[in-house]
């Protein structure tokens, strides 16, 4: 368990005509379960599918057809909870919200209203060393998906892809604890951080992997801590909620703008109406979409289709023994184990596959050493290439081996850096990638004797000047690397040059 206590950050503020506001936002995120069937069919979730090849007659809702649960969802959903420190709720249960749309073929989303599988949990957003946010999290429930309505393909007909139908969503829903558009990018950031090293969502919000409703209101400064006190909703203001987003700079802009609209409105004496609105991105303004509906709209009852769903605990328990490292307690030992900065830690375990690389490089070497060439060399070299740690041409192994032979003094730094794009290009073992190209450290001391002595008697002012200023000394050991071709230690020039001069 970690045992990190942070600074809260301070909400974001916006000072209006007639005073500051504060910002409150709350989010329900939909990620897709990585599974490779739907969570009530066979039907494989396989993206890029010839339209309507992957239907099974359930998710095109044929008179008759019963849905079956599956298991594997089911398990991804607690597997996910429990990444979220939350409440596994043994018992829950289906229920059907009905509404028409091309593409719910059903007539009605299978969710859960009443008994979600998951309940209360939280993730921890840092937003900067030893500052976090802490959002708590209210429930997670399973549902399905709709199709997709395509309008762009013909001017006089639109079509429908039943594909997405029935592919298996977790709707992670947040209490509203998010305080500011930065905060509500990196919370969304880290939810996904954290389900990717589950492996419960691949989370590539492009696709729609991962997307977000966004619920924005403002209050006057204490109302929120009125709120937190009693959790009393009304101290809060009036929400208005941004439906889809899947980009974390349209989710910051959208807040932004929709905070300062509802500022606009409350100070020109307005009520905001409660609806559901969305961002359009070209513009940079949110636009009402639909007043907002309720749960009785929906005529919500538990779907008769399905029993309610039993777990037991001990399947939880050992789902909780099989769970990865997760990003927090993976970055708090990185930066104890390893003696990482922060900001290196964060960087290495950003992504679960890009820690594993830095580990296996870094074991029984020296950690911070491994983290620089990881950061500065491997990823640098990676992004001009536009390529992740998955299809490095460097491995591991390859990479610790360029940091054994600089520890053990046979390459020089520059050299490393040489041997390193010799690998990226040729592959091969270091060691004799770097003994076919003549890199070899010169310890021979005598070589470098001789140069030095070269130089100090060629150089007489040089060293009376050195003499006088210990910092001069340093000509002399550029000299001395030159005439060595880069081959020869840094450090022990130095030493012998100091030792020569008398300094
Ligand atoms: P619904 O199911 O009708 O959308 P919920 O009460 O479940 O409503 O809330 C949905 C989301 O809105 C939650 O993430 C919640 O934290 C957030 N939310 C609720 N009230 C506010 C508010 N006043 N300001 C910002 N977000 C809010
Ligand atoms: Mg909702």
């Amino acid at each position: 368990m970690l045992d990190i206590s942070y600074a809260s950050p301070k909400p974001k503020v916006i000072a209006g005509a007639t005073g500051d506001w504060e910002l409150v936002i709350g989010m329900e995120i939909h990620a897709q379960v990585a599974s490779n069937a739907k969570l009530f069919s066979g039907a494989s979730t396989q993206v890029g599918a010839e339209p309507n090849s992957n239907v099974a007659f359930v998710d095109a809702a044929m008179p008759g057809m019963l849905p079956v649960i599956n298991e594997f969802c089911v398990e991804q959903a607690v597997r996910s909870g429990l990444g979220l420190k939350a409440q596994i709720n043994l018992r829950s249960a289906f229920d059907r919200k009905n509404y028409f749309y091309p593409d719910l073929p059903q007539g009605y989303q299978i969710s859960q209203l009443y008994h979600p599988i998951v309940g209360e949990g939280e993730v921890i957003v840092e937003m900067g060393p030893g500052v976090a946010r802490r959002v708590r999290i209210e429930r997670i429930h399973l549902e399905q998906d709709a199709g997709k309505s395509i309008h762009d393909m013909d001017p006089n007909m639109s079509f429908v892809d039943f594909n997405r139908t029935g592919v298996a969503l977790m709707e992670i829903v947040s209490r509203p604890d998010i305080r500011g558009p930065e905060e509500a990018a990196a919370y969304v950031a880290k939810l996904r951080q954290i389900l990717r090293y589950l492996g419960t969502c691949d989370g590539n919000m492009q696709n729609g992997n991962l997307r977000a409703d966004v619920n924005v209101s403002v209050c006057r400064p204490g109302d929120y801590e009125k709120y937190q006190a009693s959790q009393d909703f009304s101290h809060l203001g009036t929400r208005c909620e941004i439906k889809n987003m899947n980009s974390l700079r349209f989710i910051q802009a959208a807040i932004e703008y929709e905070a300062r609209r509802q500022i606009a409105i409350l100070e020109d004496g307005g009520k905001v109406d409660q609806e559901t609105r969305l961002y359009d991105p070209d513009k940079g303004e949110t636009r009402s979409m639909r007043s907002k509906e309720e749960a009785h709209d929906y005529r919500y009852f538990p779907c008769p289709d399905l029993l309610p769903l039993e777990i037991e605990q001990a399947w939880v328990d050992d789902i909780a023994a099989s769970m990865p490292e997760l990003p927090d307690a993976k970055k708090a030992r990185f930066m104890a184990d390893f003696g990482l900065t922060d900001y290196d830690a964060n960087v290495l375990t950003a992504e679960v596959d890009n820690a594993a690389f830095f580990e296996a490089v870094a074991k029984g070497r020296d950690g911070k050493q491994a983290a620089n060439w990881i950061i500065n060399e491997l990823f640098g070299r990676l992004n001009k290439d536009g390529k992740g740690v998955a299809d490095s041409p460097l491995s591991p192994a390859q990479i610790g081996g360029v940091l054994d032979l600089i520890a053990s003094g046979e390459i020089t730094t520059k050299m490393a850096k040489d041997l390193f794009e010799i690998l990226w290009n040729e592959g091969g073992d270091p060691a004799e990638q770097a003994a076919r190209h003549g890199m070899k450290q010169v310890t021979d001391t005598g070589e470098i004797e001789r140069a030095l002595d070269a130089l100090i008697a060629a150089n007489p002012e040089q060293v009376e000047k050195a003499k006088v200023n210990a910092k001069l000394a340093g000509w002399f050991t550029g000299q001395v690397l030159k005439a060595t071709g880069g081959k020869a230690n840094p450090a022990v020039v130095n030493q012998m040059v100091a030792a020569k001069l008398g300094l």
